[in-house]
């Protein structure tokens, strides 16, 4: 499942954490090392009688690693949701994709990695962590690829302001919008400035995970020989995410090292797309320098600095938005 020679260990594979789309649960046998596979529902039926230990196991997953837990929006029973926003004056909601992120990159690639910063994000500033929403729009070079699911962006920008409004009027004021899709940055944005304006008091705040790791952030940590620091659609930086929080999922061995996206303006952001990508084989750069210890290290850093960005938010009531 997956590739020590490039780094991820049997280790990281052992750290992954149990996610609700699984079908079965492993108990370790308690006479030995075998494990014993079950399936959910008869772990269910034995948790009647062992409380304790499908407890661990199932919720493990929830857990961030300062072992501190989510308040998760679909967990709500009933009318808990009705004065939901009383006890909690910051709404979380990631957005993810599926698409194609090279052979070696699960579908859910962005889904996951956002997934996993918002767990920690949500637990650290008190926030309500919605769902992931992860049937998204996305661009044209990888919508060919096998697995692409794209939403026409128009029909995004309504859905995500159908999102956000529905959020307000359960009476949030403060939403965070935490985005792992770079096909997500534009109905985003349209979507909230539809929505701000309709709840007077309302803030919304939007960041995208990957631009806390610039280059230069990127080349001072000196983990990727890439020029651009090991940025990239698939690229090493990206892979070494998804193995933060799911190594099991990463096929190393399937995916050989690309040149790196070229510099076409010298480091200054732009916004390029094409029908189609000729010869591109849907990911970039040196991926066998990924590992799961690297994206631990560089999802921290974007998660410390979107805690601190949500954090000097909500201290400045007063700023004016962005502009
Ligand atoms: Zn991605």
């Amino acid at each position: 499942m997956y590739h020590e020679g490039g780094h991820i260990t049997k280790a990281d594979a052992r750290r992954r954490t149990w996610t609700n789309c699984e079908a079965y649960v492993n108990l370790r046998a308690i006479s030995g090392e075998n494990m014993t596979q079950i399936s959910r529902r008869s772990a269910l039926v034995t948790g009647l009688a062992l409380p304790g230990i499908v407890d661990a196991v199932y919720h493990g997953h929830q857990s961030a690693d300062d072992g501190g837990k989510p308040k998760r929006f679909e967990e709500l029973v009933g009318f808990e949701a009705a004065d939901v926003a009383a006890k909690y004056s910051l709404a979380i909601l990631p957005l993810g994709s599926l698409e194609f992120h090279g052979p070696h990159n699960p579908l859910g690639s962005d889904s996951i990695i956002i997934s996993g910063i918002a767990e920690r994000v949500a637990v650290r500033t008190k926030g309500l962590l919605m769902p992931p929403i992860t049937f998204t729009q996305c661009p044209a070079h990888t919508a060919h690829f096998p697995g692409t699911i794209s939403v026409r962006p128009e029909v995004m920008t309504m859905y995500f302001a159908d999102v956000l409004r529905n959020i307000l009027h359960l009476g949030f004021r403060r939403v965070f919008i935490l985005n792992g899709h770079d096909g997500n940055i534009g109905p985003g944005r349209g979507a909230i400035a539809e929505v701000a304006d309709e709840a007077k008091d309302a803030a919304l705040l939007f960041a995208s995970w990957w631009e806390f790791l610039s280059t230069e952030t990127m080349k001072s940590l000196g983990m990727f020989q890439q020029a651009n620091g090991g940025h990239g659609h698939g690229g090493p930086l990206e892979t070494s995410a998804v193995a933060a929080f799911r190594p099991d999922l990463i096929l190393l061995d399937k995916a050989k090292d690309l040149p790196e996206p070229p510099d076409l303006s010298g480091g200054s952001p732009y916004f390029l797309q094409k029908s189609s990508a000729k010869d591109w084989l849907g990911y970039s750069g040196h991926v066998s320098e990924a590992s799961a210890e690297k994206g631990r290290k560089l999802v921290k850093i974007s998660e410390d600095s979107m805690v601190k960005l949500v954090e000097s938010w909500l201290s400045h009531s007063e700023a004016p938005g962005s502009w």
